[in-house]
């Protein structure tokens, strides 16, 4: 089999055997499961499963993708670090997609295009591990990986990696996409009741520096019903999920070949992204996604040099088409107005568009004296100024942002109008993994992102 040429005339047996060829290369994060009998026969029923989603909705993203690259679109992907069993609750889910709904319709205006609107969601359920074990005083076990790996309860029997949980995984992502379906398509999502959700933001006294941008959205927003706009349509929205592809007894089962062209598709999700301690470039994750036909991001961490950056392109894209690749930029506040440049300048004369999406997040982190990770409001606002600022140098357009968030009134990062501090992180801190913007810090950075789209 040769060893990379994908979407070509290869016959299925290829394909098919193209989807394996990362068993040959390094991996990197994956759990050790203590039987690999089980991790099989758990393989195989997730295989025997239906799709979660269908390769016409993939095509039809990855044309909202290329839109995006070309300037015409804004992508807007959120949700949490880590997505919990526990957590796949209608009230959380109803909560993270209003959340993202509200902050769209910011986002549409200050951007006068169209907003497409990923949830993080629906299958982000494992986790890359900067070590593979945790100590707690003079106790031992092996770290959390997420809810599709283990438990997070520090037990020898809850922090055992458990292949149960991979096809539990998958019933919990089936039953969280089918309630986004049902809020996306059955009315929920009607943009005169989400626009009346974000009087409630900006008419409280917090946020009275947004007043004069919330009411031009007010005027747009009744002037657009009263031209007669086809009100059926404002009651619908597309809404696509996300999720870093890092599980390969997950990803791989969910991978399957299209009928209609013969390519393989992940349908576990409309979008995968590879994470930034996974993307070696001879690694076993960058060879498997170079093989779907999904859109595939690649975080891009603070070490990227243009050299990785254009060698990804040819991994990844090696047909420059549009819509396929995403870069999520993660440089850290400080950081990224030295380190983005060269990289956009490298790509331009590629011959590949991405799509350049910022992930102010994860580049930002810090530890308060208690222990809590967290992240300061300022600075990701600040990493996404820097990014708006690359782009307007390199004059490339800042296509997106990354961001990990909660519907819900968590306190887990530092300041915005609230200012929450470090004192208050205890009262409300529920991620098991990384900070999330809570309900109010996330549309409050919709609304500073605004501002910076219509400069
Ligand atoms: C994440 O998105 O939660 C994550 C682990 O990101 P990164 O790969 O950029 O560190
Ligand atoms: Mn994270």
């Amino acid at each position: 089999m040769s060893e990379h040429s994908p979407f070509t005339d290869q016959s299925t047996a290829d394909v098919l055997a193209g989807l394996d060829y990362w068993r040959s290369l390094e991996i990197k994060q994956q759990p050790t499961w203590p039987d690999a009998a089980a991790v099989a026969a758990a393989s195989e029923e997730i295989a025997s499963l239906p799709p979660l989603v269908f390769a016409g909705e993939v095509d039809r993203l990855r044309d909202r993708v290329a839109s995006a690259a070309r300037g015409e679109a804004f992508m807007l992907m959120g949700g949490d670090c880590a997505e919990t069993f526990a957590g796949a609750t209608a009230d959380q889910i109803r909560n993270r997609v209003k959340t993202l709904l509200q902050m769209a319709v910011v986002l549409t205006y200050g951007a006068s295009m169209p907003v497409i609107k990923v949830g993080r969601m629906a299958g982000q359920f494992a986790k890359p591990r900067s070590n593979d074990f945790e100590t707690r005083g003079d106790v031992t076990l092996p770290a959390y990986r997420g809810d599709i790996v283990n438990g997070y309860d520090f037990t020898p029997e809850s922090r055992a990696a458990n292949p149960e949980r991979l096809v539990r995984g998958y019933h919990t992502a089936a039953s969280t996409l089918n309630l986004i379906r049902a809020f996306t398509q059955g009315g929920f999502a009607d943009l005169r009741q989400v626009h009346d959700w974000n009087k409630g933001f900006t008419e409280n006294p917090a946020n009275a520096r947004y007043d004069k941008l919330a009411k031009e959205i007010d005027r747009a927003v009744r002037f657009m019903i009263a031209t007669g706009a086809d009100l059926g349509e404002l009651k619908r929205t597309e809404f696509y999920v996300s999720h870093e592809a890092l599980l390969m007894d997950y990803e791989r089962p969910m991978t399957r070949i299209d009928s209609r062209t013969g390519t393989a598709y992940n349908t576990s999700s409309h979008f995968l992204w590879i994470g930034e301690r996974t993307r070696d470039l001879d690694g076993a994750h960058i060879d498997f996604l170079s093989r779907v036909r999904n859109p595939i991001g690649v975080k891009l961490g603070p070490t990227t040099t243009a050299d990785d950056a254009l060698a990804l392109i040819d991994k990844l894209d090696p047909n420059r088409e549009p819509g396929r690749l995403t870069f999520i930029t993660r440089m850290g506040a400080e950081k990224i107005r030295d380190v983005l440049p060269p990289l956009l300048e490298a790509v331009k004369d590629s011959g590949s568009v991405p799509l350049w999406v910022t992930d102010p997040m994860h580049g930002n982190g810090i530890t308060t004296p208690t222990g809590y990770k967290t992240r300061r409001f300022d600075d990701v606002m600040n990493e996404l100024k820097g990014f708006f600022e690359a782009h307007r140098q390199v004059g490339t357009f800042p296509g997106g942002i990354h961001v990990e968030l909660t519907g819900d009134d968590v306190t887990e990062c530092l300041g915005g109008s609230e200012n929450i501090d470090e004192a208050t992180l205890s009262t409300r801190y529920e991620s098991l993994c990384d900070p999330r913007l809570n309900h109010m810090q996330s549309l409050e950075l919709a609304f500073q992102v605004s501002e910076e789209l219509t400069r």
